[in-house]
């Protein structure tokens, strides 16, 4: 065990900043109880919660009667209001699954009625040319499509984020780079410690993502019901320029490899394209690939021939932690206690469509809590936002005005770009949470996200760091730990 332990006896402890550890630390925070989140990374969202295709699913793809299905069509439902009370940008626009010929056209109606069965609301079979007229980008070879209105986009990260500070301002302590490493059970509960730290806790919350079957086995649970299974989704994001080039997520028909490549604008105005499928040894690979990208290209030319990629900005990967049942079947969400452990709750096998069901896998995965036990009053301080965010590109002139007269800081443009100014940049260090690198920067206000790829706002946003941390140039990192963008100086002789 760690030497130096936490004075705090926490009720609960979350192992893992993403988005379902995130949302379920929040919930906590209703009511009157000490918790702590606990996180490998620099950040919060850095697991799947950071590299994902951002879709809010209807909820008409998973099993009928799965916790996948009650949990998608519930989430999606509850995302308006998630996202309303944490001033996050999510767009319902709707999602076509596009046919191609009479086999699809046949899947499509299968697809409809598991959806009605799921009681996702408002779908509907469109003919080509009603598909046309809606989608005139979309491939000729199209032959009908079905409509979910309720389905979404919204900014994975963004969204993780303003949780993390709604969560921390109501009393959530996060705990950064802690990777757990040891769980001691003891008479109140567990010793949880990442080797140096050691935090005591009586709930212990499992939202390790990919890593969620090594937190069980650390606990001393043998035989996790689930097998799980890296497998890794490439994808191309293109400019802004070309973000207009659909107008809903666009899907092909569904395989037993999962929803297949798709495209799709972003709430920023971008266009993704992608994800692959494919199973890797490596569970922190997220390396992009020549045959990957060009398996994406290649996929979202079926859907949108005229799509060019010479619009790429960036290409990306991330991890599902894909489970699979005793018998190699393909697993439903775990979500229950532990049958091994007293006090431990598993979040687990929490792949696609993970990010739409998390507001009420969050709420779910707290009454188990208290069905296991945990008791708790309401906490009457409890304030369901964050501190306001300005998003400077979004005002008008005369909301500009006003702002840059009560501080001149909003007055001056830092990444060109992304229209973000130093006043935003200031706010995303001194935020709960707050920046302490390039990248978390980045992610708070996308200074960096452009067409330039950082080269001009860059060195502008390390002085801002330096200042504003009280650290020289030199200890500025893009991400954390030893990423140092400084490695020496020229000699001016
Ligand atoms: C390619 C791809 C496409 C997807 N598309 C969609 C989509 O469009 N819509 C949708 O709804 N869902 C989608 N998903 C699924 C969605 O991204 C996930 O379900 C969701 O992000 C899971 O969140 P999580 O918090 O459970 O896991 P993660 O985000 O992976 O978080 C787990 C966290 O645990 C931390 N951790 C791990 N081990 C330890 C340890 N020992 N100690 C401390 N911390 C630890 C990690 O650092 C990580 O931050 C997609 C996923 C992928 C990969």
């Amino acid at each position: 065990m760690g030497k130096e332990v936490k004075q705090i006896r926490y009720d609960v402890a979350v192992i893992g900043g993403g988005i379902t550890g995130v949302l379920t630390a929040r919930v906590l925070s209703r009511y009157r109880l000490r918790v702590a989140v606990l996180e490998a990374a620099d950040d919060v969202a850095m697991g799947a919660t950071k590299a994902n295709s951002a879709i809010v699913h209807a909820g008409f793809d998973p099993k009928p009667g799965s916790l996948k299905a009650s949990l998608n069509v519930k989430g999606c439902e509850q995302m308006g209001t998630l996202t309303k009370e944490l001033d996050v940008p999510f767009r319902r626009i709707g999602s076509l699954v596009v046919a191609f010929g009479e086999e699809d056209d046949r899947t499509l109606l299968a697809l409809k009625e598991r959806g009605i069965e799921n009681g996702v609301p408002g779908l509907e079979l469109w003919d080509r040319e009603r598909l046309t007229r809606e989608e005139p980008n979309l491939s000729k070879e199209a032959s009908s499509a079905l409509y979910a209105p309720t389905a979404g986009i919204v900014c994975p990260y963004e969204l993780c984020i303003a949780a993390a500070e709604s969560a921390s301002v109501n009393g959530v302590d996060f705990y950064f780079r802690f990777r757990v490493s040891g769980i001691l059970r003891t008479e109140e509960g567990f010793r949880v410690t990442d080797g140096s730290e050691t935090v005591e806790t009586r709930y212990l919350v499992n939202a390790a993502g990919v890593h969620a079957d090594e937190i069980a086995s650390l606990a001393g649970e043998k035989d996790f019901p689930v097998r799980i299974v890296p497998r890794r989704g490439e994808y191309m994001l293109l400019d802004r320029s070309v973000g207009n080039t659909a107008s809903h997520v666009l899907f092909v028909c569904p395989s037993v490899n999962g929803k297949g490549i798709l495209v799709s604008p972003t709430v920023d105005g971008n266009l993704l394209l992608g994800p692959t499928a494919a199973e890797i040894p490596d569970r922190n690979d997220t390396a992009t690939t020549a045959e990957g990208l060009a398996a994406v290209a290649d996929g979202a030319r079926k859907l949108v021939p005229g799509i060019r990629t010479n619009t790429v900005i960036t290409q990306f990967s991330g991890i599902r932690p894909t489970p699979f049942d005793r018998n190699g079947a393909s697993a439903d969400f775990l979500i229950r206690p532990s049958d091994q452990i007293p006090g431990l709750l598993h979040l687990a096998g929490i792949e696609s469509p993970g990010l739409a069901s998390s507001p009420a896998v969050s709420e779910y995965a707290v009454s188990l809590l208290f069905s296991m036990g945990l008791k708790a009053d309401p906490n009457p301080e409890y304030r369901p936002g964050r501190p306001r965010k300005i998003r400077f590109r979004e005002m008008n002139d005369e909301e500009r005005r006003d702002l840059i007269a009560m501080n001149s800081a909003f007055g001056k443009i830092i990444c060109r770009c992304e229209t973000v100014t130093e006043g935003e940049i200031v706010d995303a260090i001194r935020r709960p949470l707050g920046a302490r690198d390039l990248d978390m920067v980045k992610r708070r206000t996308r200074a960096g996200m452009g067409r330039c790829g950082s080269g001009f706002c860059s060195p502008r946003v390390m002085e801002i760091l330096s200042r504003e941390l009280g650290i020289s140039m030199d200890e500025v990192t893009k991400c954390g730990g030893k990423s140092y963008l400084i490695p020496g100086t020229t000699d001016s002789e």
